[in-house]
């Protein structure tokens, strides 16, 4: 008699996905735009794991780079573009995802011939040229224009350069925070080099506007002293009909623009979380399974694979080797496949040389049954059972012979194909990025992992001895 345990075939294709451009890696890049690669929206799943990555971490470190919010990552570059998008998009681009979603699409799109109408607003104080006949009636002066009456001797350029570090300082103090003049300047200093400068920009920009901010110098409330603080620019500028009519248009993105500005925001997210880009590039073997169906009328497919002995599997350390397809006609026997399978089996692994088959799990009936009324069906997994299995030899696994120990921090227990080092005290093999090895570095000629290194050291002179031994 035959248990009835089976499910269907499935076969697989596998990849390894290191597509990159313009120096940026796709599987990061569009993972977090769209929260799947070009690969998992084509029904591939995460295969073999990488530095034990799971696919719920995965998942997790793909969703908290998507959620990072643009105007907290730290490069001065992403926080000006923003306001460019911003105004040309509909949507808020407040995450990261939202914004490389932006930008993806706008890579795709021709600049119109008549540029989209704009939304009358004048939160782009560096980029977009003014109309002089605007009329508006903020309640402070940008900064730019104020450097303009001021004539000092510094450029343009360096001033608002060190306006926005300071603006930067005051951000990451806190939205609502207030700042000591001192304090201000002692947090922008490690920017600046030039004092003379960042004083001078520090005295301008009281009740100026940077960017999306106003900065305000005002006596604080408690102490009487001068600090800084921010205040949200979202105010709307009045415009008249006559002038929006006459307006230049706004700077359409290029191609070329757009590309920096990808490159620009993907750069600071990963600078922003570089572990989870990390854990996200981990993940590049991705595997597609498809169902082995049906094709012909007169012919039955399965997957027959070995359903070793309690005894065996006990032995067995590493994943069983996958199963084999075994095509056979229609009015086969349920004793023929048997036969089949152990054929199969055989030819395929020396570990299966001296097999012999003998009974088939998810098939009830005879040896002279036929097949299909055993209750199988083309598609199934049918396990077989038997004896004969080389549990001695070398030969039984993917990796090849059977003779090292991975056992790493990261929680990998075998060779997922990433680079590794074996410790020369135990033998056992670890990533050389997780016992802090660069990529680049050479592996060095004396390896301890943790545990010997720790014994080595108890022991004191021995230490000396073997490293000098190891020269
Ligand atoms: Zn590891
Ligand atoms: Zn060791």
């Amino acid at each position: 008699m035959y248990s009835s345990v089976k499910k269907k075939i499935n076969l697989a294709v596998s990849l390894v996905d290191f597509s990159r451009k313009h120096s940026m890696d796709l599987r990061l890049l569009l993972g977090v735009a769209n929260g799947e690669t070009w690969f998992t929206r084509w029904g591939y799943c995460l295969g073999r794991r990488c530095f034990n990555m799971s696919t719920s971490a995965y998942a997790t470190a793909l969703e908290s780079l998507a959620s990072l919010h643009v105007d907290h990552l730290r490069s001065r570059h992403v926080r000006r573009v923003v306001t460019i998008y911003r105004r040309l998009s509909s949507k808020p681009l407040i995450t990261v995802r939202e914004f490389l979603r932006c930008l993806l699409d706008w890579k795709h799109h021709e600049a119109p011939l008549s540029p989209p109408p704009v939304k009358p607003c004048s939160r782009l104080p560096f980029l977009l040229p003014r109309p002089c006949t605007m009329k508006r009636s903020p309640p402070c002066k940008r900064f730019e224009d104020v450097i303009d009456l001021l004539h000092c001797r510094w450029s343009k350029k360096r001033m608002l350069n060190a306006a926005e570090v300071v603006v930067e300082k005051l951000l990451e103090h806190g939205n609502d925070a207030e700042m000591t003049r001192q304090a201000v300047r002692d947090a922008a200093r490690v920017e600046i080099g030039d004092t003379g400068l960042l004083d001078f920009v520090i005295k301008s920009l009281g009740d100026t506007v940077v960017g999306n901010h106003i900065v305000r110098r005002l006596p604080s409330t408690v102490t009487r002293v001068l600090t800084f603080s921010l205040e949200e620019w979202g105010e709307p500028v009045q415009m008249d009909v006559e002038v929006q009519n006459t307006r230049p248009a706004a700077p359409w993105p290029s191609t070329v623009d757009v590309e920096r500005d990808l490159r620009a925001v993907y750069r600071a997210m990963v600078e922003a979380l570089s572990g989870a880009a990390q854990a996200v590039l981990d993940c590049k073997h991705w595997v597609k399974c498809w169902g082995l169906g049906d094709e012909s009328d007169d012919q039955l497919r399965f997957l027959v694979e070995w359903r070793p002995q309690p005894w065996e599997a006990a032995e067995l350390t590493r994943p069983l080797p996958s199963g084999e397809i075994v095509v056979v006609p229609v009015h086969t026997s349920i004793g023929e496949l048997i036969i089949e399978a152990e054929r199969a089996l055989r030819d395929t692994y020396c570990f299966f040389e001296e097999f012999q088959a003998e009974t088939l799990d998810g098939i009830t009936g005879e040896k002279w049954d036929p097949v299909v009324l055993g209750g199988a069906e083309s598609g199934d997994t049918i396990g077989v059972h038997g004896h004969g299995a080389d549990m001695e030899t070398g030969l039984r696994c993917e990796g090849g012979l059977d003779m090292w120990e991975v056992r790493c921090v990261c929680g990998a227990r075998d060779d997922d194909g990433e680079r590794m080092v074996a410790c020369d005290a135990c033998d056992v093999w670890h990533h050389t990025r997780c016992v802090g090895l660069v990529d680049s570095d050479a592996v060095p000629p004396l390896f301890l992992c943790i545990l010997c290194g720790g014994a080595l050291l108890a022991a004191g002179p021995m230490l000396e001895e073997a490293l000098t031994l190891a020269k």
